[in-house]
């Protein structure tokens, strides 16, 4: 029987590009409360208003799970 591979939801959470934006050097985490993601995919960090654009964003990449 064929298995399929997990299905996957694209998310920020999920995404290697992806920080929490209370994380950030300030002044950026500031915007941690309203924009609580920030995509580092581009040269500069963009916080993300909206996580949504993850869910069909190209350039999705899995986090790697972590090590323990
Ligand atoms: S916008 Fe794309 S690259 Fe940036 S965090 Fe979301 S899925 Fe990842």
């Amino acid at each position: 029987m064929d298995q399929k591979p997990p299905f996957v939801a694209k998310s920020a959470h999920n995404c290697q590009w992806a920080t929490p934006t209370l994380l950030e050097p300030s002044p950026r985490w500031i915007e941690a409360e309203s924009k609580p993601w920030t995509c580092h995919r581009d040269a500069e960090p963009r916080p993300l208003d909206t996580t949504e654009v993850c869910e069909d964003c190209p350039h999705w990449d899995e986090r790697p799970a972590p090590e323990f």
